[in-house]
């Protein structure tokens, strides 16, 4: 067995370096160094841990064709998962050095605050963590991040954004859309009540707010994608953010709106902030935006010669649409970032 040196940059400059054996991955190898790199399914599937190796050989293993974008593999994108490497490496990483986490990922108890219904199929949860002694009762994460919740009594663990900014009272608010048959869903529409304690694990991803002057924002969100929106726009708010904002919000019919006084509360603390409410399928009544988040996207993208920085979150076929519209725009890839809502 030979052992290689990894040396990582993030897309702020900044440096990590660990070792790895050429039959271990590198998103293992780097836990093992207490370097804890954005990831989600660990198996080649996601794509949630891509990165670009700009020296060095290594092979990729198997993955998921789906989860690289077109034409990267041949260029050194790589997905860490399930990269082996062969000599030293040098790693190029899209996300700033914040989101890695150095120590270990937060396992935490948690009690149920609220669990309200605010549209058709969706919840909103309210947890509040159990004080200990590493973090107080400090809920600690960049506006974007995700958590895993682990459904009660079973060892499975499911994905979902903050909606809420980081506070020191340990309040972590989501988003949840009830899957029909789903594990979690199940529980949390049948037995979940205030005061029953949940397992969380986190905060994970490296979705989140980008510096990049005062470039205007523009964020689109499918349905509960919503999640990690508010949770960005809070913090503008919280920071009095100048930077020009619009958020395009979309669901298939009206009824599935939903937090719409949450939004309208965020734009008197963020006035510059413009929301468009997009109705796929609306009734007859309907005035906001006839059409998909992706097509007020599109149109509006064709009237602007600022170019924004856009953020996406939401089912992977809004994404995917979404980033062709932008391409299409001539808008730079570093220019958008995206959370993709895949099933578990
Ligand atoms: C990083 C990340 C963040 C996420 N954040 C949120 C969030 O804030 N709010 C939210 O509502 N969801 C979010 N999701 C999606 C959520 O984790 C999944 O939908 C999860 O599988 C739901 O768990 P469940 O146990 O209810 O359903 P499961 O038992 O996992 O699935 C039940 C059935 O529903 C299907 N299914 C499950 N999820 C989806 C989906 N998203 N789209 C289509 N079919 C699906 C499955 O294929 C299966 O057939 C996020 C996912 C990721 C990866």
């Amino acid at each position: 067995m030979t052992t290689h040196t990894i040396e990582l940059t993030t897309r702020d400059g900044g440096q990590l370096r660990f070792e790895c054996a050429d039959d271990q991955d590198l998103l293992k190898a780097a836990a093992n160094a207490h370097i804890v790199l954005p990831s989600q399914c660990g198996q080649g599937n996601c794509g949630a841990c891509y990165a670009d190796v700009t020296h060095g050989d290594f092979t990729l293993g198997k993955h998921n064709a789906a989860a690289l974008p077109v034409g990267e593999a041949e260029k050194g994108g790589t997905l860490l998962c399930c990269t082996f490497p062969h000599s030293d490496l040098q790693v190029s990483l899209p996300f700033d050095h914040d989101r890695i986490l150095l120590g270990e990922i937060q396992i935490r108890n948690a009690e149920i605050a609220a669990v309200d219904s605010v549209g058709e199929n969706t919840l909103r949860l309210e947890l509040c963590l159990t004080p200990n002694e590493d973090s107080g009762s400090g809920a600690e994460f960049e506006p974007g991040q995700f958590m895993e919740l682990e459904v009660p009594g079973q060892d499975i663990r499911r994905a979902y954004s903050l909606s809420n900014t980081a506070n020191w009272e340990g309040r972590l608010e989501f988003l949840i859309r009830l899957q029909p048959g789903g594990l979690f869903s199940t529980w949390l529409w049948e037995q979940a009540a205030v005061g029953q304690a949940l397992i969380v694990h986190g905060p994970k991803g490296a979705f989140g707010l980008t510096e990049s002057g005062l470039r205007p924002r523009w964020f689109v969100a499918g349905g509960t994608g919503l999640a990690p929106m508010l949770s960005m726009l809070r913090r503008m708010a919280e920071f009095q953010e100048p930077h020009p904002a619009r958020l395009y919000f979309g669901v298939n019919r009206v009824e599935e709106l939903f937090c719409q006084t949450e939004l309208k509360a965020l734009q008197t603390e963020l006035p510059q902030l413009e929301v468009v409410f997009c109705v796929w399928k609306p009734d007859a009544l309907w005035q906001g935006f006839r059409g998909t988040p992706v097509d007020a996207l599109a149109e509006d993208l064709a009237n602007t010669t600022v170019l924004p920085d856009i953020y996406l979150c939401g089912p992977p076929a809004l994404i995917d649409a979404a980033e062709a519209v932008t391409r299409a725009r001539g808008i730079p890839d570093k220019q958008v970032l995206s959370e993709r809502f895949l099933p578990a």
